[in-house]
């Protein structure tokens, strides 16, 4: 009867050896206080996430097991507890060598069409792929290197998440426990309040300008659009808890009802 009911499901995804997932989590600020059963939960779904979804890189560029298990864990930590379903409706991980630059046509305000192209370090389509450029994945875990709280991985997905909703707007779908009045409330005058700080920052002499936005506590990006302030959020939720949560604790508050996870508190 068991062997009858079996028949037609899936294979389990092959466990992530425990070497492996010590060298692709080791170095990133989110693993930061995970404990072990947070920690095995994540491997878990970071396994069930690559069975699920297809890898391809470009120009060549093969996807070892350890940036299968790179790219896996940072999209699973936002899903660690809303389960990995939130991704479903989509099947494609498109990895580049590095920045990507693709030709858009974009209409200005004047209604004169525009042949961009910006080199992006990530991309995520509504109903379609998530495109990486692994070097870019590579720079968030490089201590040298890393921006406070930046991480690709996680915002690509966290766009992911809020195209849940449609386009995203930095509106995803709520819980029941959350309310949308309490989301605005939070998020709008911590968007308006970031961009007068990078406005203020940009307006400074202009060899003070770069010192100016290192100093904020979220990427400046994140001034583009409540969407990107979302997406950049998340990323400092998770990577740098505690420059978020003193310089906007209801922003903090909401993206903890919506995530169900706690990283300030893991710092102790
Ligand atoms: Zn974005």
């Amino acid at each position: 009867m068991l062997s009858w009911l079996r028949r037609g499901a899936s294979p389990p995804p092959a466990e992530i050896d425990a070497e492996l997932w010590r060298a692709a989590t080791g170095r990133w600020l989110f693993m930061r206080g995970l404990g072990g059963d947070d920690n095995a939960r994540l491997r878990a779904l970071s396994a069930r996430f690559i069975a699920a979804k297809q890898f391809s890189g470009t120009h060549g560029l093969e996807i070892t097991d350890l940036m299968h298990v790179e790219i896996a864990a940072q999209a699973c930590i936002l899903v660690l507890e809303l389960g990995l379903e939130w991704y479903d409706g989509w099947s494609e991980v498109i990895v580049y060598p590095s920045q990507f630059a693709p030709e858009r046509e974009e209409v200005d305000e004047a209604g004169v069409v525009h042949l961009t192209k910006d080199p992006m370090a990530g991309e995520a389509w509504l109903g379609g792929p998530v495109i990486l450029s692994y070097e870019d994945v590579a720079l968030s875990a490089d201590e040298e290197l890393r921006v406070a709280g930046y991480n690709v991985v996680i915002h690509e997905f966290a766009h992911k998440l809020d195209m849940r909703g449609g386009e995203p707007n930095g509106y995803p779908p709520l819980h029941g426990n959350m309310s949308a009045a309490a989301w605005k409330r939070a998020f709008a005058p911590a968007f308006e309040d970031f961009c007068r700080r990078v406005d203020a920052a940009e307006s400074r002499p202009e060899h003070l300008i770069e010192d100016a936005l290192a100093r904020l506590p979220l990427d400046p990006y994140a001034a583009e659009s409540p969407g990107e302030f979302f997406a950049v959020g998340s990323e400092a939720f998770f990577e740098t808890p505690e420059l978020l949560a003193p310089a906007y604790p209801a922003v903090y508050e909401q993206l903890r009802l919506f995530y169900r996870q706690d990283p300030l508190a893991r710092l102790g």
